[in-house]
């Protein structure tokens, strides 16, 4: 009897309020799209957690793909992996490199 009280009462008091609040934020974070998961993995591993500048939904550092929006030839924004965000990334990273040209002393890794 003993025990099922305290069974009772760590269900009522551990499991239902960690499930509830567990479910609230797969809720919250869109669970169809699983980001509930990569958010926490991306916060727990230290990683940046931010909107895509193309496609607006969040992303985290751990998914960011190799195509990125070039601001200069030294700075960019990251994008997230989607194969949409990529191709137009990578569009316009050729569409800038077509347009300005490599500052001086500009070494290019092969
Ligand atoms: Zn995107």
């Amino acid at each position: 009897m003993k025990t099922l009280l305290r069974w009772t009462a760590f269900f009522i008091l551990g499991v239902v309020p960690i499930a509830f609040f567990l479910v609230t934020m797969a809720v919250k974070n869109g669970l169809s799209k699983n980001r509930f998961l990569n958010k926490i993995y991306a916060k727990t591993h230290h990683y940046f957690w931010i909107k895509c500048p193309l496609c607006q939904n969040y992303f985290g550092g751990h998914e960011s793909g190799e195509n990125y929006i070039m601001t200069s030839w030294f700075t960019g924004r990251v994008v997230c992996s989607n194969d949409e965000c990529q191709n137009a990334a990578k569009k316009q990273m050729l569409q800038f490199m077509k347009d300005n040209p490599p500052p001086v002393g500009y070494v290019r890794e092969k």
